[in-house]
């Protein structure tokens, strides 16, 4: 029998969506616990390898991107063993893949590490994916040996996903996050394409990738503009503005107004900035649901700079130019993203509009039940970019077929549709066809 709930006025609707989506205590705890003093921690360490390029030396203990791989494994290892058994044990595995065959930003041919640390999830059925680059570089991108510090390219995503691993392993979550710490994003996008390829070749049940890349400037050179609540995060628009990519945008957004209502996530309908990429797009390019988060601003005296002074400026990608109460707040808003959508039922599928083909006012939405699991509703209207707060029903929990009913026209606003679980944490939407 096809159930239907019917909301019979307007205003009921209006109320319904004005509710914002409670906050859970364990989340904001986590979120709670970012610690300004282990990122700065891990920023100096990282800069301390003098450079992590791509073809820099991989067997001085101290210098270059063999000792800065082998430092993320020491330290997330660490917290594995020191986390125990509280949760499943993360798992710490260090990648090779091979570069310079065909040339490109190579001069030889050489194998190259990367790092995936698991944090296995208690069902496991689905994966998130948390994406940031070791490699750093200069003006010379063969150049492997100057001091190429990376503090904030990419030292800041690295140290998000560290600050993730270290909160995480203490944290049980209903599904997997994995944290790929990449090598080769200055030579070509090369270690996330392998680790891209291998998760479609394999099959991994990625939900969404949320690379973090550049999220701890808040200068931008040549305008002097500063902004130190914004952050933005790219989502690309070539399959439309209802793309699986946008829809994590958007719930990013959301997460963060809840969690870490201090910073504002700018929504950047893009898929990069202009002459710049991203190993978001490795994953694009395979089929994968992701997004890039960045600063607002950018310093083009920074990234990809030689360490130096020359007309009174200085340059370079330096520890003392990150701010890292802004750094901080952009690691809060991966954390309620990541662990929200760990704790979140599958999307539904086949979610359809079932009175398409007739003339009536109101919409009729169906789709296939997601077990265990309770439904939003989201809304807007066909000019608005972003979804209405959620409109909350409430289903018994057994249903066969499930369906919404309202007096809205369907030829007025997009539906789409969402799985919330018991505690509260909805999963990202389904939007209606
Ligand atoms: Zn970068």
């Amino acid at each position: 029998m096809r159930r239907f709930f019917s909301l019979v006025s307007l205003s009921l609707l209006a109320l319904s969506c004005g509710k914002e989506p409670a906050g859970d205590p364990m989340i904001a705890a986590a979120v709670a616990d970012v610690s300004i003093d282990s990122v700065r921690t891990y920023i100096d360490e990282l800069v301390a390898f003098s450079t992590r390029h791509t073809l820099s030396t991989q067997t001085d203990p101290e210098k270059g991107l063999g000792a800065a791989v082998e430092y993320l494994a020491g330290r997330c290892g660490r917290w594995g063993r020191e986390a125990g058994s509280v949760r499943p044990q993360l798992l710490v595995e260090r990648v090779f893949y091979t570069v310079g065959e065909n040339g490109g930003r190579y001069d030889r041919i050489v194998d190259v590490p990367e790092l995936m640390v698991t944090l296995p999830g208690t069902r496991a059925e689905r994966e998130i994916l948390l994406v940031a680059h070791i490699d750093t570089r200069v003006l010379d991108v063969m150049d492997s040996t100057s001091f190429a510090p990376g503090a904030d390219d990419d030292g800041s995503g690295v140290a998000c996903l560290l600050e993730t691993v270290r909160i995480l392993s203490k944290v049980p979550l209903e599904q997997t996050v994995k944290c790929l710490f990449v090598s080769g994003e200055e030579q070509g996008l090369d270690g996330s394409r392998h680790f891209a390829v291998r998760a479609r070749e394999e099959g991994w049940p990625v939900l969404a990738v949320l690379s973090n890349d550049m999220i701890g400037n808040v200068r931008a050179s040549g305008t002097g503009l500063r902004e130190d609540h914004k952050v933005r995060v790219f989502s690309e628009s070539r399959s439309g503005e209802d793309s699986d990519s946008r829809q994590l945008a958007r719930y990013i957004k959301e997460m963060a107004s809840v969690y870490v209502p201090e910073q504002e996530i700018v929504l950047n309908y893009r898929t990069d900035r202009y002459l710049r990429g991203g190993d978001h797009s490795s994953f694009l390019r395979e089929g994968f649901t992701a997004v890039r988060i960045c600063e607002y601003c950018e310093d083009y005296e920074r990234t990809h700079q030689d360490v130096r002074t020359e007309d009174g400026v200085d340059y370079g990608d330096l520890a003392s130019y990150v701010d890292f109460p802004y750094l901080v707040r952009n690691i809060r808003v991966n954390l309620a993203a990541v662990m929200n959508l760990a704790m979140a039922p599958a999307r539904p599928d086949n979610v359809r509009i079932a009175n398409a083909m007739e003339l009536d006012n109101n919409t009729r939405l169906t789709w296939d039940p997601v077990p265990g699991a309770s439904y939003q509703v989201l809304c807007r209207e066909t000019d608005k970019s972003e979804w209405l707060p959620a409109l909350p029903m409430d289903l018994p929990d057994k249903v066969d077929e499930t369906g919404f009913y309202c007096p809205l026209s369907k030829d007025n606003y997009y539906f789409a549709v969402r799985a919330v679980s018991p505690d509260g944490h909805p999963g990202l939407p389904a939007v209606a066809r």
